[in-house]
C-alpha cells in the first residue's frame, strides 16, 4: 500500500471526528441556519491545509429575490491547492442538511453516535462524510509528500437541499470556478460513478372559484371540483409517460422513465366549510425529468393540461406557479474523466467500476449544464439519507477518501 493510502487507513479516527465536528454544526436548511458557523469552521481546515481560501457572502438582495427574506445570509467557500499544475480540478460539495423529525438512536442528530461501524447523525452520509473524506485526502497527499496531477480546487456550497440556487449555481454563475473538470462528492458510490442525474419540476398549482352557500350551489363556482377535473387530466398525461419513446437507458442497462407526483401537498382556502362551495383549491406537482428531457418542453405539457381542465369551468381562474426547476443532465463517459475516476475506484475497490445516472438530482448540473465542464459525481454511500437515523459506515469513509486520493494522485495518466 503506497504511503498517502496508508496515511488515510492510519487516521481513521481522524477522519471520524472530523465529520463529527461538521456534524455538530447543524446546518438545517430550510431555513439555513449556522451557515457562517460551518464555513468558518471549514475555513481553518483548508487553511490548515495552506489552500488559498476565501468565503463568499451572497449579496444580501440577491437572497431576498430568491427566498424571499435574508434573515439567514448564504455563504459559500472557494479554497484552491496550486501546484502549478496545467489542469485543475474542482470538488463540489454542500453542506446544508434536511430538517430532521422522529426519534433517533442517540437521541440528538446533531450530536453523532457510532454503533457497528457507522457514525449516526443528520448530514453524515448527505454529504459532510464526503466533505471529511475529501479534505483528508488533500492532507494525506500533503503529508506524504505527494503532488496531485492537477491543482485543486475545492467549493463548499449552500443550498443544495433547497436546489442549489444560491450555493453552487451561485458560485458557476458568478464565475468563481477556474477549473477544467468538475467533481461532485454525491450523486454515486462504491464501485458506481455517478454519470448525471434525473431533472426535476416543481409546480404549485392554484385554483380560484367563488364561494356560495351549499344551499344556492349554482352561484359559486366549486374550485375543488375543478382540481379534480384537472387531476383526472393529469392521469392521461401520467400514462403516457410510461410510453417507449419517453424511455431513458442507463449505462448498467436499466431502464427509467419520467414520473410524476400529483399532490403531495394539497389544501383549500380559509373558509373552508361544509355548507359553503370551496372558493380555493391547491395542489403540487413533482415531475422527474430524464435525460434527453427538457424543461421548457415539460412545463409547457403541464401547463396546457391544468388550464385545458381549468377552461372547462367558467368563471374559474387560475395561478401556476414554479418554485423548482432543474435539467437533466449527463455526460459523456467517453470524454476521459469518468473513465480517469473509475480507474481510482477499482484500483481502491479492487471491484470493476460502472457508470450511473442517478434519479434524484444533486448540483452537478450546475457544472455540466451551465458551467461546462467535464464531471461526475462520486462520494460516500449514506444510509437513510434525509431520514430518521442517517449514517455512513467508517470503512466507507476511509474507501473514499483513498479514491479521492488516488484520483488526484494518478489523475489521466495514461488517458
Ligand atoms: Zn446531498
Amino acid at each position: 500500500m503506497s504511503s498517502v493510502h496508508r496515511y488515510i487507513e492510519d487516521r481513521e479516527s481522524l477522519l471520524v471526528r472530523g465529520l463529527q465536528d461538521m456534524v455538530r454544526i447543524g446546518t438545517v436548511n430550510p431555513p439555513g441556519l449556522d451557515y457562517r458557523a460551518m464555513v468558518e469552521h471549514l475555513l481553518v481546515r483548508c487553511q490548515g491545509l495552506g489552500m488559498r481560501s476565501k468565503v463568499h457572502r451572497v449579496p444580501d438582495g440577491e437572497v431576498r429575490r430568491i427566498i424571499g427574506s435574508s434573515e439567514y445570509p448564504r455563504y459559500n467557500l472557494i479554497a484552491r491547492w496550486d501546484v502549478g499544475r496545467e489542469r485543475t480540478v474542482h470538488f463540489n460539495a454542500h453542506y446544508d442538511v434536511v430538517p430532521c423529525s422522529g426519534q433517533w438512536k442517540f437521541g440528538d442528530p446533531f450530536e453523532p453516535g457510532i454503533a457497528a461501524g457507522a457514525v449516526y447523525g443528520r448530514g453524515s452520509g448527505d454529504m459532510k462524510g464526503s466533505i471529511a473524506a475529501l479534505l483528508m485526502a488533500v492532507e494525506a497527499l500533503q503529508a506524504s509528500g505527494v503532488e496531485p496531477a492537477f491543482n485543486i480546487e475545492c467549493s463548499f456550497t449552500a443550498d443544495e437541499e433547497t436546489g442549489g440556487e444560491l450555493g453552487a449555481g451561485w458560485v458557476v454563475g458568478q464565475g468563481l470556478l477556474n477549473a477544467d473538470f468538475a467533481v461532485v462528492c454525491e450523486g454515486a458510490a462504491g464501485t458506481q460513478v455517478g454519470c448525471g442525474h434525473n431533472g426535476v419540476l416543481w409546480l404549485e398549482v392554484e385554483l380560484i372559484g367563488k364561494a356560495a352557500h351549499a344551499s344556492r350551489p349554482e352561484q359559486g363556482v366549486n374550485a375543488f371540483e375543478a382540481l379534480a377535473g384537472a387531476v383526472n387530466k393529469l392521469q392521461d398525461y401520467k400514462r403516457k409517460l410510461q410510453a417507449a419513446r419517453r424511455r431513458f437507458v442507463d449505462f448498467d442497462g436499466q431502464p427509467r422513465n419520467p414520473t410524476i407526483n400529483i399532490g403531495g401537498t394539497f389544501s383549500g382556502g380559509q373558509g373552508d366549510k361544509v355548507n359553503t362551495v370551496a372558493e380555493c383549491a391547491r395542489f403540487s406537482i413533482d415531475r422527474r425529468l430524464v435525460p434527453g428531457e427538457k424543461l421548457a418542453v415539460v412545463e409547457r405539457e403541464l401547463r396546457r393540461a391544468v388550464s385545458q381542465a381549468a377552461d372547462q369551468q367558467a368563471l374559474l381562474s387560475y395561478r401556476v406557479e414554479s418554485p423548482l426547476q432543474i435539467e437533466p443532465c449527463v455526460v459523456d463517459v467517453e470524454d476521459g474523466l469518468p473513465g480517469a475516476f473509475a480507474r481510482a475506484v477499482q484500483v481502491v475497490r479492487r471491484r470493476a467500476a460502472g457508470f450511473k445516472v442517478t434519479s434524484g438530482f444533486t448540483d452537478l448540473h450546475y457544472f455540466v449544464v451551465e458551467g461546462g465542464l467535464p464531471g461526475i459525481g462520486y462520494g460516500v454511500k449514506g444510509e437513510h439519507a434525509h431520514g430518521v437515523d442517517e449514517r455512513v459506515r467508517v470503512r466507507d469513509l476511509v474507501l473514499t477518501a483513498r479514491t479521492y486520493a488516488e484520483f488526484m494522485q494518478r489523475g489521466f495518466e495514461g488517458l
